[in-house]
């Protein structure tokens, strides 16, 4: 097969380990430069130009398209799908789950569980917004934040109506959502490729911090899944409609509930705590589905 990865840098470890993956199975790779990739939009014969060469012969494509790239980056990987070309994630579920709160909306919509999430516009109703979660403490989210920043903690009332002023003074959208305290600072991740959970990790917060964030210090370690826990990350990643996806929970009083779920999840805070080759495991998954494309073409 002829692999593109769609990626700002080559050299980022989950790049990296993609593109061994793929070589040691015998497939040939191309690491793009989304922000590289130009295109002509047309019926008949779309096409992607690189550098300027035309791009041909892909039979998929992996897209890790960083949060702050969404609005190209997924114009780009649309190209790839009028070529005809297998898509780890598809643009359209890419684009979903880049925004919070619509995948909220989604997921509860389906039943998931999810902690008490509000958002408004106005600033008069902010009152209503904090009873509407519960009352204080309660966490209030930045719509765009990534790798924890803009997550805040308020543990009072006046502490959220302030810290929702402010955010909403700088017309920023945030949502405000009942804090899991006896999550205890740690969520879990679970990566989901197909229809699996093929490793979990749980990310523990420094000492008097709340966000597990592996980037704001938190630590990884193991973890194993109830089986509730894992047909949740399982059932999310299918409601999203990605392949293969990090689902973020949070062990509540009742029962698992989703923070978020990433289509460009980080393979090396994962391979790390599970020891496991998941980079080789998502290569596979993309041989098995494109070996099922070419069944049903042939029998067509
Ligand atoms: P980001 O997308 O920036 O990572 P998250 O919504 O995942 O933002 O929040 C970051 C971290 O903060 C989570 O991994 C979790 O540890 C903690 N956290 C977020 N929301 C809550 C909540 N409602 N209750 C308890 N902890 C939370
Ligand atoms: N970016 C995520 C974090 O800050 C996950 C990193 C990873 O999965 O390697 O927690």
């Amino acid at each position: 097969m002829k692999i593109a990865i769609l990626s700002r840098n080559a050299k980022l470890y989950s790049t990296k380990r993609l593109v061994e993956a793929a070589t040691e199975r015998g497939h040939e790779v191309k690491v793009l430069d989304v922000l590289r990739c130009y295109m002509n939009i047309t019926a008949h014969n779309p096409r992607i130009h690189y550098r300027g060469e035309v791009l041909t012969g892909f039979d998929a494509v992996i897209p890790r398209i960083g949060a702050s790239v969404t609005f190209y980056g997924t114009a780009v990987l649309r190209q790839f799908e009028m070529m005809n070309v297998f898509p780890l994630n598809e643009s359209v579920a890419v684009t979903r789950s880049r925004d919070k709160l619509r995948s909220l909306q989604l997921l509860a919509r389906k039943g998931v569980g999810l902690p008490v999430t509000g958002f408004a516009h106005n600033p008069d109703d902010i009152d209503d917004l904090i009873s509407a979660v519960g009352g204080a403490p309660l966490v209030i989210k930045l719509l765009e934040g990534t790798q924890g920043i803009g997550v805040v903690l308020a543990e009072t009332e006046k502490a959220a109506e302030s810290v929702i002023q402010a955010f909403m003074g700088l017309n920023a959208n945030i949502m405000v959502q009942e804090f899991i305290k006896e999550a205890g600072g740690s969520d879990i991740r679970c990566f989901v490729v197909g229809d699996k959970v093929v490793a979990a990790m749980k990310r523990q917060a420094l000492e008097g911090e709340f966000r597990s964030n592996l980037h704001r210090g938190g630590q990884a370690t193991l973890v194993r899944l109830t089986p509730e826990e894992r047909s949740t990350a399982v059932r999310a990643a299918k409601i999203m409609g990605l392949n293969v996806c990090g689902v973020d929970l949070l062990r509540s009083n009742h029962g698992p509930v989703i923070m978020e779920v990433n289509s460009s999840p980080g393979l090396q805070g994962i391979e790390t705590a599970s020891n496991k080759d998941i980079a080789a495991l998502i290569i596979q998954f993309i041989e098995s589905r494109i070996k099922s494309l070419e069944n049903t073409s042939d029998r067509s």
